[in-house]
């Protein structure tokens, strides 16, 4: 792969907005996916293999709880922060973003705002320092967009819960060491289980032959008469929208890191149009490339100032699910347009591992469907906008 010399786009001087304190942030996150992510990322893709000597990286660098409080271990920092270092470590590969969202948003969240004192103290620590790595259980194999139907469920046994189900699609679930798994009681109602690996019942099997986000580990949970101590129940918040609520965080974070992957496409094409001489002059010369790249860089402009006003309603706890759900809807097609116009300024060389944006490409068709599709976002909008949800 060619020496990453990534230059972020600025247009409408953004950085103007941001803290002594997010630049720091940011600028930290970028040096460390230009020395440490961008050198092996290729080579881990085209493995279709997850690089887990990026794990003690990305917690030294706080990817791993941003916004969790520091007496719980996390870097407690803003969600602005938080979405600048999604941004940086999307801009080096959408799969170790998935890393740490999963482990940010989708497991230290719900343990730090549904569960005891008790389980905070026991996992939090552990998986801001990546001694931990957890995975989210909630998609099932006939449950995707619609997670209420979920078949999951557990019974009380008195001194335990009995668990049965399977989940798929789960990042992380090949190597994580706990999963938080959304699962139904008795009477219906949605709960979070922390399950450890190890307990008798609980399998983990890889899903192989992924196009996309193929240096990021996918697999399936099936729990098979799983004892899963009461202490394990995270008892703050059921139903539906106790799930929901960690995916607005993911959601969130995924506004931010598909402009990273927009912009590393943006700026290797503009890079490489300068470069690339044809009929006599820089293909930049042309209009019909000049219409592409400044295509793009407005589509970024646009993304970023949206990203940065979700984070400042966010920072002040305004942020609602509908408008979190726009920003990823709008964020990652505008990076899958991006990738695949940005792929055709490099001519056949943009099919190659020498240049990121076709991994970009295939990484963003699996952001474009995880964490809700593009479809159900527009129907979250819908929604919204006129008060009828067009669901079922
Ligand atoms: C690489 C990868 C990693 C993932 N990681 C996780 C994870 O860590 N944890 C987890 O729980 N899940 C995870 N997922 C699952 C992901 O969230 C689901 O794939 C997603 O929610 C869509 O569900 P589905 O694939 O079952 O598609 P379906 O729900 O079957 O949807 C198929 C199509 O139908 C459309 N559709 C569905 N309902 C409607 C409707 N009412 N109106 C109009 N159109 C509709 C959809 O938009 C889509 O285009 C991951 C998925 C992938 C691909």
């Amino acid at each position: 792969m060619k020496p990453d010399l990534f230059e972020s786009p600025d247009y409408f001087m953004l950085d103007d907005l941001l803290s002594e304190e997010h630049k720091l942030v940011r600028d930290a996150t970028r040096q460390w996916v230009k020395r440490s992510v961008s050198p092996i990322i290729e080579e881990y893709a085209q493995k279709a293999e997850f690089p887990k000597e990026l794990l003690g990286g990305l917690a030294e660098i706080g990817a791993f709880g941003p916004y969790i409080p520091q007496e719980y271990g996390g870097a407690g920092l803003d969600q602005i922060s938080y979405g600048l270092i999604m941004q940086e470590i999307e801009r080096g590969d959408s799969g170790i973003r998935s890393t740490a969202s999963v482990q940010s948003s989708l497991v230290m969240y719900p343990i730090f705002a549904y569960g005891t004192e008790e389980q905070k103290k026991k996992f939090l620590p552990k998986l801001a320092t990546g001694d931990l790595i957890g995975c989210f259980g909630l998609t099932e194999p006939d449950h995707g967009s619609n997670p209420s139907g979920m078949v999951t469920n557990f019974k009380d046994k008195g001194d335990h819960y009995l668990l049965n189900g399977a989940k798929l699609w789960i990042s992380n679930s090949p190597f994580a060491d706990i999963a938080v798994v959304w699962a139904k009681n008795e009477e219906g109602r949605i709960h979070g289980l922390i399950v450890e690996r190890g307990m008798e019942g609980f399998s983990t099997p890889e899903t192989h032959n992924k196009w996309s986000l193929r240096a990021s580990a996918t697999g399936e949970l099936i729990f098979d008469n799983v004892k899963v101590p009461k202490e394990n129940l995270l008892p703050g918040k059921n139903g539906l929208g106790a799930p929901l609520g960690c995916l607005d965080s993911a959601r969130y974070g995924i506004a931010w890191g598909a402009i990273g992957a927009a912009m590393d496409c943006y700026d290797t094409a503009l890079r490489y149009a300068k470069e690339r001489v044809q009929f006599g002059r820089p293909i930049a010369a042309t209009q019909l490339q000049q219409k592409k790249l400044a295509e793009m860089i407005t589509e970024i402009t646009k993304a970023q100032l949206l990203a940065f006003r979700l984070g400042q309603l966010k920072n002040e706890g305004k942020a609602t699910t509908a408008q979190i759900s726009m920003a990823k809807r709008n964020n990652v097609e505008m990076a899958i347009k991006i990738a695949r116009e940005a792929r055709q300024v490099l001519g056949g060389m943009g099919i190659t591992g020498e240049y990121s944006i076709m991994r970009h490409m295939m990484n963003l068709e699996s952001v474009i469907t995880y964490e809700g599709t593009h479809d159900i976002h527009l129907l979250i909008t819908g929604a919204d906008i006129t008060g009828i949800p067009a669901f079922s």
